[in-house]
């Protein structure tokens, strides 16, 4: 980070050093072009006025002291007068921008190279009165030599600069760096670090998936000690049950009685590491299971043949009703969900009491509804029953051979299958669970 705020300080400056240096150099140079030429410019009016300069013969100061050159040509480009050079060797000038512009105009001008690179000479004609054409030229500083010059002053500000963003990228990247390190310290009260604006979403998101990891954790650890503890009990009675066989303890009926008690704490067993398992893969799965197009009717219809007898042992009438409809999942799943679902209702039920289910399209949406007369869940346990071993009753659940994990089960097929529970119940009237699934297969093409 410090190295990529660095280099980025270090471009963007070198960069506006460079620009600048650009900008005033041009305009700098053009100022001072047109300082050297309107200089000269004066010198060939002044000198025109004179009467001497219209005689070649007769002029006799030495300008080339003044670093000033004086050149006379006549119209047809010889030259008659040369303040600096023998004019014999001279050769004709009459192509020469400026003599050319003069004999157009009656004035003109023109920079040229120097045989050396950092000097350019100026030169200004002017048309005198006998047709001849006066030129002043002086050598001046060319571009060049003002780069030049001013290059030790732009490296030591490059330098200067260097040295500059190093010490500042320091100290930005150790601001910037400051508040993260501060959450990074304390993950539990991420949010509570005062960070930029820009960095709010950021600390949001961590804080809840720190969140959620320790909720996470917790309900693990939960879900363990729970599952030990639901364990212990059907184990105690297995284990001191056969105790007593085996110290010869028990006798004729009793054998049969411990044999029976061994047997149903197996069973309790067996049901309930079914489950967990169950959940387990449920955990596992989330997404990932190949959805097919099955009938939830048909699906309904067999589940509650099944649980006939089931609900004549407890003297409860189970009705099915509805019409055929598809949906999108798995047939395990929601033959479990049926299972669970009726299962409770049969045996949270009074005696005579009714399970009425019911399979039908609604507003387009397939929907499952299982309604039973029984005992009712009181509101305060409403939003907590589908908690693992979350159970209103714990006797009565067990007595029943309840896990306390049928509706975590449920639920967790719910959502597997992005369907929608809600729950209605009242203590003494009964029990209705809705559940909505997303759309009827039928209905798409
Ligand atoms: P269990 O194995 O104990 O039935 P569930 O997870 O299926 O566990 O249900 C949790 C608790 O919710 C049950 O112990 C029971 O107290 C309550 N419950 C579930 N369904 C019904 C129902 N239809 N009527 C009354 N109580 C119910």
């Amino acid at each position: 980070m410090k190295k990529k705020i660095n280099r980025q300080l270090l471009f963007t400056s070198s960069m506006t050093v460079f620009i600048t240096f650009v900008i005033v150099v041009s305009v700098f140079y053009q100022i001072f072009q047109g300082q050297v030429i309107e200089d000269l410019r004066t010198y060939a009016h002044v000198l025109a006025d004179f009467e001497n300069i219209q005689n070649s013969e007769q002029i006799e100061y030495d300008f080339s002291v003044d670093n000033v050159r004086i050149t006379i040509i006549t119209s047809e480009g010889v030259v008659v007068y040369d303040s600096n050079a023998d004019i014999g060797k001279m050769d004709n000038h009459s192509e020469r921008p400026e003599v050319k512009e003069a004999l157009a105009h009656g004035e003109g001008q023109s920079i040229r190279q120097s045989s050396t690179m950092n000097m350019s000479t100026y030169y200004y004609t002017v048309l005198l009165k006998d047709g001849n054409v006066l030129r002043v030229a002086r050598e001046s500083h060319s571009i060049w030599s003002i780069i030049y010059r001013a290059l030790p002053v732009i490296v030591l500000t490059l330098v200067a600069l260097g040295v500059v963003c190093v010490v500042l990228s320091h100290f930005i990247t150790k601001s910037l760096v400051a508040p993260i390190e501060k959450m990074a310290a304390d993950m539990d009260h991420i949010t509570d670090v005062n960070v930029y604006e820009e960095l709010v979403p950021f600390a949001e998101t961590i804080q809840q998936q720190h969140d959620a990891i320790l909720k996470n954790t917790n309900m693990r650890q939960e879900f363990t000690a729970n599952v030990s503890h639901e364990l212990k009990t059907p184990l105690a009675a297995i284990s001191g049950y056969s105790e007593l066989i085996e110290n010869g303890m028990a006798s004729g009926d009793d054998v049969v009685r411990f044999a029976a008690g061994i047997h149903q704490s197996a069973n309790r067993l067996l049901v309930l590491i079914n489950d967990i398992i169950r959940l387990s893969e449920l955990d596992v799965m989330e997404q990932e299971i190949p959805f097919e197009t099955i009938s939830l009717y048909d699906i309904v219809r067999d589940s509650v043949d099944m649980l006939q007898v089931r609900a004549e042992n407890r003297n409860v009438i189970l009705t099915m009703e509805g019409s055929p409809c598809n949906i999108l999942g798995d047939r395990q799943m929601i033959e479990e969900l049926i299972y669970n679902l009726c299962d409770n209702a049969i045996c949270y039920n009074n005696v005579g009491g009714s399970v009425h289910v019911m399979v039908e399209t609604r507003n387009g949406h397939p929907i499952l509804e299982v309604k039973d007369t029984g005992i009712g869940i009181p509101k305060k346990h409403q939003e907590r029953i589908f908690e693992r071993f979350y159970r209103v009753d714990k006797s009565r659940s067990k007595s029943t051979g309840g896990t306390g994990l049928g509706l975590a089960i449920v639920k967790h097929i719910v959502a597997v299958h992005e369907a929608e529970m809600k729950l209605e119940s009242e203590v003494g009237k009964g029990t209705d669970i809705l559940i909505t699934f997303q759309r009827n297969v039928e209905t798409l093409v």
